[in-house]
């Protein structure tokens, strides 16, 4: 009887497009794998179950020792912007795309990319080892449940798995792996190769394949490459509003790490804001702090820009320009809407830009908790004469928080919200829970001296981080000193 994986039905179309787009290849395995740990959800949209979770096949998989029938394992090349430096010599440097698998809806006829991160190297490894470590495998698989968990555009994680080998770093570290799921691999940096190579043949033959395979409603639009683009556009716009929203810094914004599709992409030296600086800088290697977290809005623009420049030769400039006019817009669009579901704001008022821009410059003032302020702030009481100590006391400027809460109660009364109400419908979009960096860092400790229950525990609730976890109270706690603010590696 087959196992379940080896049941998958392959739909590898990516492997269909011509020889030079990639470069097929086994994966190297990793030794004496074990699973630390398996997303069920993820389990799921593959069609897969608990009875296939424990089989020996899905775990030799998981580490590049197993390939079911059908499996086509590729590298893809790509370039991009690095730091603002275009680079031509990227490309999947430690991962394959094992295979493109159809997910269990067969009505909605999705086909899942398979991606084996740390599957050995590539030619286009350049000085790396092709391996990932126990530490940056487990930050993508959690860091991944934790969006799709806060309803954010991602990529998602089926499994992290642990090696006997050793990986060279700052130090030895175990070798790892991650199986990245996602409806596509294809960033914008694809696009780039072609063009600054001229291979103009293959960038329409790329451009073809992608609209095809993913933006079906643009193929059958006037101008289908511009509806394409102005697709990519909106869909990044608004993931930078959700990660300014949410407080989430990516680190690494180079073009070869953002998804045609618009999904957060590729979790290197990402940070969740606690104490709220704008001007927060998690990448240890980003010494201009050209991806601090403030610019993000920005660098999604830039990159655009940098994707809009490699379909020149099919599009004129004024109509990509058309396009990219209207992003601010439709950011901020988003980012209001976003930010008055935080404060629990139904009604749309000409004001609600400066309460907004307010309240972030008075929670940077007092550096207030981001996430526990916005999560308390659902306890807020209305009655003017009430006492929100809970909330007044996080802010060092005192002053500053009572100014701001008299416009925000003159707001509530403007569309006459009953705060039991608004209490709960803040809870359902203010998390209490997200993968704080000292969170992340216990179950990364824990974990190398193979212990994977808190890496488990913290998957259960950053699954569900709207939910109270009455049990995992412990991970809704403020960063102890040593976790605040932390400046993270790029090395992984
Ligand atoms: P990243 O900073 O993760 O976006 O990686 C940038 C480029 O470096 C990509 O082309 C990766 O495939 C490549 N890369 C990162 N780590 C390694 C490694 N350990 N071995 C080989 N290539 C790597
Ligand atoms: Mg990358
Ligand atoms: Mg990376």
């Amino acid at each position: 009887k087959l196992a379940g994986i080896d049941s998958l039905k392959c739909d590898n179309h990516y492997a269909t497009l011509p020889a030079h787009f990639y470069n097929k290849q086994m994966p190297d395995g990793i030794s004496d794998p074990k699973m630390v740990s398996l997303n069920p959800q993820v389990l799921a949209l593959l069609g897969l179950d608990n009875a296939d979770a424990d089989s020996d096949a899905l775990l030799q998989l998981c580490s590049g020792n197993y390939l079911p029938s059908g499996f086509e394992p590729l590298a893809m090349k790509y370039t991009g912007h690095q730091f603002g430096h275009y680079n031509p010599d990227l490309g999947d440097g430690r991962g394959l795309l094992l295979a493109q698998v159809k997910g269990c809806d067969d009505a909605v006829n999705t086909t899942w990319d398979l991606h084996l991160k740390g599957a050995g190297k590539t030619p286009y490894s350049r000085q790396g080892d092709g391996r990932a470590v126990l530490r940056s495998s487990i930050r993508e698989y959690l860091c991944s449940a934790a969006m799709q968990g806060l309803g954010i555009p991602t990529t998602q994680a089926l499994s992290v798995v642990v090696g006997s080998d050793a990986v060279m770093r700052e130090q030895v570290e175990q070798a790892a792996m991650v199986v990245r799921v996602a409806e596509s691999h294809v960033r914008f940096g694809h696009f780039e190769h072609f063009y600054y190579t001229q291979q103009l043949d293959d960038l329409k033959l790329m451009l073809d394949y992608t609209l095809t395979k993913h933006f079906p409603d643009a193929l059958t639009a006037d101008v289908p490459y511009l509806a394409f683009y102005k697709q990519v556009m909106t869909t990044t716009a608004e993931l930078m509003a959700h990660w300014q929203a949410v407080g989430f810094v990516h680190g690494v914004m180079n073009t070869d790490n953002m998804s045609i599709l618009g999904q957060t992409f590729d979790y290197g030296p990402f940070a969740f804001q606690d104490n709220f600086d704008p001007a927060y800088v998690c990448n240890h290697t980003d010494y201009s702090g050209r991806y601090a977290f403030n610019q993000q809005p920005q660098v999604g623009y830039w990159n655009l820009m940098a994707l809009g420049r490699a379909l020149t030769p099919f599009m004129d400039v004024e109509s990509l320009n058309a396009v990219l006019q209207t992003y601010d817009d439709i950011f901020l669009a988003k980012f209001r809407e976003l930010m008055r579901g935080k404060l629990g704001l139904q009604q749309v008022h000409d004001t609600d830009g400066e309460l907004i821009k307010n309240l972030l410059e008075i929670l940077a003032g007092s550096a207030v908790d981001y996430t526990y302020f916005f999560r308390s702030l659902s306890d807020f009481d209305s009655a003017e004469d009430a006492d929100n100590s809970p909330i007044r006391d996080q802010f060092i400027d005192r002053e500053a928080f009572d100014a701001w809460v008299v416009k925000y109660q003159q707001r509530l009364v403007l569309e006459s919200s009953v705060d039991e109400v608004r209490k709960v419908r803040m809870n359902q979009v203010n998390p209490k829970y997200i993968l704080r960096n000292y969170l992340a860092q216990q179950a990364i400790t824990q974990a190398t001296d193979y212990d994977y229950s808190l890496v488990n525990e913290l998957l259960e609730v950053l699954t569900n981080p709207f939910a109270e976890h009455p049990e995992f109270e412990k991970f809704a706690a403020l960063p102890p000193e040593w976790g605040r603010k932390m400046v993270l590696s790029c090395s992984s």
